[in-house]
């Protein structure tokens, strides 16, 4: 069988003295869809920030498709197949469109023109608007925009943080639809978002995390249970 995409095992971390992660393990099979809940300040995006190198554990192991990762410098980490969109878009506001997928496909093993044909073929709308300054955009077509970033980097792991916040439902459900393909593609996703239904009616596996530590994990009907008896995530 092969190795999980992504493990974290026993990991503890925080910032400064402050530790916000209290011994969290996860396993993300290879090629599902993994959804991380909880309510807010859970610890969540910091889980995101350890498996993407931005944050050390101070105990614990990270492995990455098998391989020990602990103190890979976040570029590394990339370039072994850790791809983070993170919360709040992570693109370049007074680039084009186009400018953004070009510096996308900086060390990508795809041309940009080929990424700029996946992307607006994919996303029509960023096509129309390919040069148009990224940060004068919508905030759902700024997200459309950062999710490309997935289609160019051909992950191992693509690590999704809130890609629906603040975002009309419409919009969220493009982006869903396009969390959908890319598994269906056989990317590994571990996923963060704020509506849990919208979360669990893509994932293969979910865990529930409340103060730092994992409250539950299992397959998408019992997270739901859990989640609606423990926090209102449920809502939506
Ligand atoms: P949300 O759903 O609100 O985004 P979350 O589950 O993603 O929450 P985190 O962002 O990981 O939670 O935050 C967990 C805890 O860590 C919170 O108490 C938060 O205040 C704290 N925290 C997050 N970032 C920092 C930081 N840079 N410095 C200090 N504390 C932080």
């Amino acid at each position: 069988m092969a190795a999980p995409a992504l493990e974290l095992k026993g990991i503890s971390a925080g910032y400064g003295r402050i530790e916000v992660l209290h011994d969290v393990s996860l396993s993300v099979p290879a090629g599902t869809v993994y959804a991380l809940l909880g309510p807010n300040g859970a610890g969540k995006t910091t889980t995101m920030l350890v498996a993407s190198g931005y944050v050390r554990p101070t105990a614990g192991c990270i492995h990455v498709a098998g391989s020990h990762v602990n103190r890979v410098a976040p570029e590394n980490l990339a370039k072994a197949g850790v791809c983070r969109i993170p919360e709040g878009r992570g693109i370049f506001p007074n680039l084009t469109v186009n400018e953004n997928l070009r510096m996308f496909t900086y060390s990508s093993p795809f041309s940009t023109s080929e990424v700029q044909e996946k992307s607006y073929a994919r996303f029509p709308r960023l096509g129309e608007r390919r040069n148009q300054l990224a940060g004068t955009m919508s905030g759902g077509e700024q997200q459309m925009l950062a999710m490309s970033r997935a289609l160019v980097a051909d992950p191992g792991i693509l690590l999704l943080d809130e890609i629906s916040m603040g975002l009309a439902p419409k919009i969220v459900s493009e982006l869903y639809e396009l969390v959908g393909q890319l598994a269906q593609e056989g990317i590994s996703i571990l996923l963060v978002e704020q509506f849990a239904r919208t979360a669990l009616a893509v994932s293969d596996y979910a865990a529930v995390m409340t103060g730092g530590r994992i409250a539950m994990v299992g397959q998408p009907a019992d997270v739901a249970d859990f989640v609606n008896e423990a926090y209102l995530g449920g809502a939506a």
